[in-house]
């Protein structure tokens, strides 16, 4: 059976992961990829990959998330970028990772941890998952600069013409269950080809159901609004993105 994919969740923060990993297998959720922000988060999310066969762990280095405890020394940065070099054989993506300039800290601190995330990417050859908020234009500036492989685009609120110019460059999107509700999400959709399109929760965040908190068996809703709006079957849907996945990772 071809199972759906969430690509981008956070299973270390939600009340009871176990469940939701359960819950998740029960709705058809095969992979369910937990994406590390800090060294605490990036341990967290290891362990959970290291017991459940469909959790996968991406590792990655956060600025806006990981300064908010935590303030880090070039050396415990490069640390981490040594411990995630040591787990290569456990991860599946380098994620995540990114620029947010929503209240504008950190501006240059985070460009030079972001590029650094980037060259780790290229030289462990596994994929990006990049968050950008903010600083959309600055990002894709950076991504055709440093030239990854294989990027893909979280929760991607840059204008329509950024869309455009990322999905010309190849890079792919993931589709937050929020785009139940959310117009910018169904443009993007109508306007990115199937071949670049992921799905994910961002898990516990961007809920489909406004009085629930998020978790990766509703990654499903995603794959609903994305049929709906190609005009395909759901089945074809899961296949295709299936082989994106398959390309990709
Ligand atoms: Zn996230």
């Amino acid at each position: 059976m071809i199972p759906f994919i969430d690509i981008h969740c956070h299973l270390d923060y939600l009340q009871d992961p176990e469940g939701a990993i359960k819950r998740a297998k029960e709705a058809g959720v095969g992979v369910i990829l937990t994406n590390g922000v800090s060294p605490i988060t990036n341990r967290k999310g290891l362990a959970l990959a290291k017991t459940h066969p469909e959790v996968k762990a991406a590792l990655g280095f956060y600025p806006p998330d990981a300064l908010e405890g935590f303030i880090f020394s070039e050396r415990e940065f490069q640390e981490e970028l040594a411990f995630i070099r040591a787990n290569k054989k456990h991860i599946r993506a380098i994620g995540e990772v990114g620029m947010d300039f929503k209240d504008g800290k950190d501006r240059e601190l985070q460009g030079r941890v972001f590029v650094a995330m980037i060259t780790l990417a290229k030289e462990l050859d596994v994929p990006l998952l990049i968050h950008t908020r903010k600083a959309e234009e600055l990002v894709l500036g950076l991504l055709d600069r440093e030239k990854p492989k294989k990027v893909i685009l979280h929760c991607f609120c840059g204008k329509k013409a950024l869309v455009k110019r990322a999905s010309d460059a190849g890079y792919c999107f993931s589709v937050p269950t929020n785009i139940v509700r959310a117009e910018n999400f169904q443009q993007l959709v109508e306007m990115v080809p199937m071949c670049q399109l992921f799905c994910e929760t961002d898990s516990p965040y961007l809920s489909p159901f406004k009085e629930r908190p998020n978790e990766p068996a509703f990654v499903v809703e995603s794959y609903k609004k994305i049929a709906e709006i190609k005009k395909l079957d759901l089945i074809e849907v899961k296949n295709l993105i299936y082989q994106n996945y398959q390309r990709l990772f």
